[in-house]
């Protein structure tokens, strides 16, 4: 009997495939073991060969529609034809990233399909050929496990970098594959100028300088800009720093923002409260500045400094010059 499928929906990001994809098929290839036949699904244009990103994650199989409408169709026309390739295929579970294109196809998809779509998920495992889902919930307070007992295909977003990519050995069969384009009519506007957001997170930055209440002085932020500049990093900060003008929710760290797995961390004026630390506890290295020597940051932290924020960034600076 043939195993039971396990997707991964290939996201494009300009003319690259985007980086929660790699993330997604580690995982996936991890839930598989050999109990599962896992699936790369890729829309490409017909000059297109993004299948070279996705083969050192080593699915077993990716399947790949090429048809140059895609790359350009609408999310709506994207979940049609994902729907014909289940029809035809069956698969148990299909994984999406919690990207802004995904959290906007998956449930497109889950409509017609009327099964289930766990939202935003931290965690994924199999129980048998269950797919159990951790996610926060209840105003972020806990964690819940969600499953979709009898419907297929089960379905999940995960946030992006909450798995770390890791390329791996082994030859994933290409398959062609087709499936009929539906153009779903699309709103008319006057004017329409692309919008593509080109811009670098704090989630894609290898070294962070991440900021708290304890160094949310216009000073301290400034003396912390130029020391993220001088280690080629960026900022990042605690969710009370989202209240000022300087920083948005792209820039917080946490359970209710991004999840990251710098090389290096820096954390000055944070606590240490526990919905910070799991959106960054997996960093390679910490590092933790803060006036209060019992504060719980200094528990996951590799290296630490009792003292103040912008008296420490200051001398690390004076080492650059
Ligand atoms: C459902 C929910 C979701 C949440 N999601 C997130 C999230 O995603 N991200 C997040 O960050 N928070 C989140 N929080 C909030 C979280 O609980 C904490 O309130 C928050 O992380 C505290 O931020 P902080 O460490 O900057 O501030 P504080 O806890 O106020 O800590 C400030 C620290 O600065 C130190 N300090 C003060 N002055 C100095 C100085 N001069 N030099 C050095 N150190 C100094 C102090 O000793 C203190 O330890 C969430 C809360 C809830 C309930």
């Amino acid at each position: 009997m043939s195993k039971p499928e396990l997707w991964v929906i290939a996201e494009r990001r300009l003319d690259h495939v985007e980086p929660t994809t790699f993330q997604l098929l580690t995982k996936a290839r991890q839930l598989a073991g050999d109990r599962f036949h896992t699936v790369a699904i890729l829309f490409e244009a017909t000059n297109d060969h993004l299948e070279t990103e996705l083969q050192p994650y080593a699915p077993d199989e990716i399947r790949i529609v090429r048809d140059d409408r895609f790359p350009t169709a609408t999310d709506a026309e994207h979940a049609d034809a994902l729907a014909q390739l289940v029809a035809q295929y069956q698969p148990n579970s299909i994984l999406f990233g919690a990207t802004i294109t995904g959290r906007s196809i998956a449930p497109r998809l889950q409509a017609k399909l009327l099964t289930g779509l766990t939202a935003d998920c931290l965690d994924l495992r199999f129980d048998d050929e269950t797919l159990v889902a951790t996610k926060p919930s209840y105003g972020d307070n806990i964690m819940c496990e969600i499953i979709c007992p009898d419907h297929r295909p089960q379905m999940a977003t995960v946030r992006p970098n909450t798995f770390v990519a890791e390329p791996a050995t082994g030859t994933a069969e290409l398959t062609p594959v087709t499936v009929a384009f539906h153009p779903v009519e699309r709103l008319q506007v006057k004017t329409a100028t692309p919008v593509v957001n080109t811009a670098t997170t704090v989630g894609d930055a290898s070294r962070v300088v991440a900021l708290g209440r304890g160094a949310a002085n216009t000073a301290t932020i400034d003396t912390a800009t130029r020391l993220a500049e001088k280690l080629g990093g960026r900022i990042g900060v605690s969710r009370p720093l989202t209240d000022l003008d300087r920083f948005t929710h792209d820039d917080q760290i946490g359970q209710s923002g991004n999840t990251i797995h710098p090389d290096l961390i820096l954390n000055f004026g944070i606590s240490g409260a526990v919905q910070y630390l799991v959106g960054m506890q997996s960093a390679k290295t910490i590092v933790a500045v803060n006036s209060d020597s019992n504060a719980p940051i200094f528990d996951v932290a590799d290296y630490g400094y009792v003292g103040d924020a912008n008296a420490f960034m200051t001398a690390l600076l004076a080492q650059f010059v």
